[in-house]
Formats: structure tokens, sequence, C-alpha cells
């Protein structure tokens, strides 16, 4: 009876070692880092004519793996999915996520690494022009992004969502909608397209403010959010990172 005992309790510490007693480890002990992202926000992210993700974020976190010692592995993910995948089905995402109190509920973020701001995408010619115009009108947005929730804000808006903010600019161009709220990058890449037929307005205007991208990771691996900032930090100091943003985003 004792023997069992003994049996019993040394498969229940066995088992409690192999669960790590409850806390997961962290993923800085993989030899491949298992990064989430949507490309369909260029410059930060879009499918290169090879059919394979890339971008600034893409070419960052490449780097970020590099001086991590890590291999890469880019999954393309829906936006809206990306924070409730990270842990299970990738390491980390980055995706021009801003930094939000809802998002650090679940994820901790790195050290940001750009600033951005919403943008408003009008027709030329439309009579929007600051926040008041907005309220009532067909708003177009990527769904679970920081424009949706701007958007959904608006008093009597109607508001559309869609998995790329593509397919929100086409039906702007298509009249269905009245403005498309997008980050201010991707704003002026879709923009520069058709811009005999539409105009990328800073948010400011419309008083929207400023945010900031980071990485977004398990929550609480802290081995893991210090190792990203010491890549991130030593990036910034070899001059990696202004050429990245010079080659991707074109401005310092
Ligand atoms: N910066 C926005 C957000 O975090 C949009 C990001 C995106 O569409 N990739 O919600």
């Amino acid at each position: 009876m004792k023997k069992l005992l003994a049996v019993c309790m040394c498969a229940i510490m066995a088992a409690g070692l192999l669960s790590g007693c409850g806390s997961k480890g962290s993923v800085t002990g993989k030899d491949t880092l298992i990064v989430g992202t949507n490309a369909e926000f260029p410059p930060f992210e879009y499918v290169d004519d090879n059919g394979e993700p890339d971008g600034f974020d893409i070419a960052l976190i490449k780097a970020i793996g590099e001086k991590m010692g890590k291999q890469v592995e880019v999954q393309n993910m829906e936006f809206d999915s990306l924070v409730s995948s990270i842990g299970s089905k990738i390491d980390l995402a980055i995706a021009g996520m801003t930094v939000t109190e809802e998002r650090e509920k679940t994820v901790d973020f790195s050290d940001p690494y750009y600033t951005a701001v919403q943008y408003v995408i009008l027709p030329n010619g439309s009579a929007i022009a600051g926040y008041d115009d907005l309220k009532g009108s067909r708003i177009g947005v990527q769904m679970g992004t920081t424009g949706d929730f701007i958007a959904s804000e608006i008093a009597g808006s109607t508001v559309s969502r869609y998995n790329k903010g593509v397919d929100a600019v086409n039906d702007l161009l298509n009249e269905r909608l009245d403005c498309v709220i997008i980050d201010k990058n991707p704003a002026e890449t879709f923009v520069s397209i058709h811009s005999d037929t539409i105009q990328a307005v800073d948010g400011a205007q419309f008083g929207f403010e400023e945010e900031s991208y980071a990485i977004a990771m398990p929550s609480g691996d802290s081995q893991l959010v210090s190792q990203v900032n010491s890549a991130l930090k030593s990036l910034k100091e070899d001059g990696t990172y202004d050429q990245l943003v010079k080659k991707y985003i074109g401005e310092e």
C-alpha cells in the first residue's frame, strides 16, 4: 500500500514538473518563433509577388529573430484573430498593432516601435471636414481595428466592417461608403493608386489621437518581452531600424 502511494506521489510530482506546475514555459526556449500577421496592411505587411508576406513589420521581426538567434515563421491570418491566437496558434504578433488598454488585458506588448494615427479616406470634394461631419455617415473600417473602435463611437454612423482594408476602399470608390477610417500609412498607400478620385486626410483634423504600434506577446512571458525589447533597442542603435523605415516606409 505504501509502495502504491509512493508511486502515485511520484506520478503526480512528475506531472507537475512537466506542466511547469501550472506556469507556461517562456517562448524563448523555442528555436522557431511563430509570428502572426495580417498581410493586408501596406507598407507594414502585404503579400509580395512571390506570394510571401513582406513589409516593414516582417523585415523587423526577422531582424529581431536573428538578434535572438531564432528562426521566424510567419503565419498570415485575419487581424481580428491575432490577439486571441497568441499563446496557442502563434507565439507573437506583429501587424501594425496599436497598444490599447483592452488588448493589454490579454497580451503583453513590446516597447512601441512606430507612431501612427487614424486617417480618413474621403472622395475628392467631400463635404466631410471635421468630426461632427462624420456623424450619421457610412464608414468603412477593417474589422477589430482601432479605426473600427473609433467609427463605432461616432453618433449615428453606419459602420461596415471588412477583413481587408482594401475592400473598404473599393466600396468607397463604388460610393457605398462616405469614408474609410484606417491607419495613416495604409491610407496613403491605398489613396496613391486612386488619387484622382479619393484623398487621405490626417486624423488630427478630426481630433483622433496618436497611436503606438508594438509587438504583442503572451501575457506574463517577461523573458520574451525583455529579449524582444533588447533586440529592438540594438536594431535602433545599429541603424537597421532606420534602414527598414527608409526601405519600406520612406520617411524618417
Ligand atoms: N493599428 C490598427 C490596430 O491596431 C490597425 C492594424 C491593422 O489593421 N493591421 O487596430
